[in-house]
């Protein structure tokens, strides 16, 4: 529910954004979160605070032409939606897939504001992407779209003015390309202008681990305010990018047992748990579909695949589910499944993958629930890790560099505890995350004026 003073601020959102749905799930979230903390401190209703924390602050939708290897010319569409900078630089991810459009990424945007603000590090938020499918593309068509994309963005870049980062469909190879036209472009070696970049050119140990590592981190120190911990838990990772990979690694290295994973053909159970280096093998080396894993394990091994047409992820028993695929893949379906098998936890590794049916189902069962601007804070806290590498021109081990994670992540976890706890609902981490994220952007804001 949203509180009255709240209601007009909602549809002036759902008018000017006109068939944007999941920028309008995105705001809605939050601003249902927000009645507690008006009521407590009405001055945050002044000088269109909350009006302009829905705005963002400039948008850029731009052409990106580029030539396929049969020579022919493709046209794909270019964003970046830099959405907040009270905190510091836009900061925040670029996706490359068909599904990407202006409301994707202006949802994206806005959560990555509050989720950069728990994060205590001094970025604002922004996010953008194109429509551009990577699937199927040759190595050198992948390197003339980004040398294309970038060539456009970077007017709009810079360390102290944008810092873009991967997402689905952007990783190492693309960031690399992105790094390399920038720095022709500019004349400028500039490593802080980007983050997710390899070690040997300014990159930071623990960048590609973190959001996984950092939502595990997260759900482990959920899991102990009720005296629960992974070892010896099922535990069920949609997806099989850069997040749910290192999520595996993690939740293996605490002593649970992965025993499903996805990515968009369908899922693959293995009941011996997952083998974390045949799936590197076949998502990081081959670039293939997980239905490779069963081949590469062998038709002896019991383990088995169903198709996305077939069923769902969620219909496997688990103790925790890591949603880490992609925004609303698991819905009020998944999670009255989910909870009749007995889930625990749950915590999101995507950006905003758990409908809001879904969470619903969660909260009235009781079931734990971190929410991914909080739970998957890791990923770009460590790339905040590696602009402050890049300033010092210093390089950290990878031991610092997980042990600064590591402390971000309890930070993150009982500043939402305690601010959830504050304002009247004891474990009500999306409560109790909106409004710690909301408080730090909105304070800065108030301090800079009407800008
Ligand atoms: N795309 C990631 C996220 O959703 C990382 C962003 C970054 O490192 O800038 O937070």
């Amino acid at each position: 529910m949203i509180v009255e003073k709240l209601q007009p601020v909602l549809d002036q959102v759902l008018l000017r954004n006109a068939g944007e749905p999941e920028f309008h799930q995105a705001v809605r979230e939050v601003l249902e979160s927000l009645g507690p903390v008006i009521a407590k401190h009405p001055d945050y209703l002044e000088h269109a605070l909350i009006e302009r924390i829905c705005e963002p602050e400039r948008q850029i939708i731009f052409r990106v032409p580029w030539v396929d290897d049969k020579g022919q010319v493709q046209i794909n569409r270019g964003f970046r939606v830099q959405f907040n900078s009270a905190l510091g630089p836009y900061k925040g991810g670029l996706r490359f897939h068909p599904s990407v459009n202006v409301g994707i990424i202006k949802f994206l945007g806005f959560e990555q504001t509050f989720k950069n603000a728990l994060t205590g590090m001094p970025i604002g938020g922004g996010k953008g992407g194109s429509d551009f499918n990577p699937r199927g593309r040759s190595d050198g068509e992948i390197m003339r779209f980004c040398q294309s994309f970038m060539t456009e963005l970077y007017r709009h870049l810079g360390e102290y003015t944008d810092v873009p980062a991967g997402d689905i469909g952007v990783g190492g190879r693309e960031i690399g390309y992105m790094f390399g036209q920038y720095k022709r472009l500019t004349n400028r070696y500039e490593a802080g202008v980007l983050t997710g970049k390899a070690l040997f050119y300014g990159g930071s140990r623990a960048r590609t681990e973190a959001t996984g590592y950092g939502n595990t981190y997260f759900i482990q120190s959920m899991l102990a305010t009720k005296g629960e911990s992974f070892d010896g838990k099922r535990v069920v990772i949609s997806g099989s990018g850069n997040v749910a990979i290192y999520s595996v690694e993690k939740v293996q290295s605490f002593g649970g047992k992965v025993v499903a994973m996805s990515d968009s053909s369908g899922y693959v159970v293995d009941e011996q748990g997952i083998d974390l280096e045949l799936l590197k093998q076949v998502k990081e080396v081959r670039r293939s579909r997980i239905s490779d894993y069963l081949q590469l394990k062998g038709s002896q091994s019991g383990a088995y695949f169903v198709g996305a047409e077939k069923g769902s992820i969620w219909d496997v028993p688990c103790d925790v589910a890591m949603p880490s695929a992609t925004q609303n893949e698991l819905t009020g379906k998944d999670a009255r499944a989910l909870v009749s098998n007995g889930v625990i936890a749950v915590g999101e590794g995507a950006n905003m993958p758990t409908t809001p049916e879904a969470i619903g189902i969660f909260r009235q069962a009781n079931v734990m629930f971190a929410p991914g601007k909080a739970a998957n804070a890791g990923g770009v806290a460590t790339s905040a890790l590696e602009m402050q590498q890049n300033a010092s021109r210093d390089s950290w081990s990878f031991e610092q560099t997980e042990s600064r994670l590591a402390e971000i992540m309890r930070a993150i976890h009982d500043n939402c505890a305690s601010t959830a706890e504050e304002f009247g609902s004891p474990g009500d981490y999306v409560l109790g995350a909106n409004i710690a994220g909301f408080v730090r952007v909105a304070e800065a804001m108030r301090a800079l004026g009407v800008v």
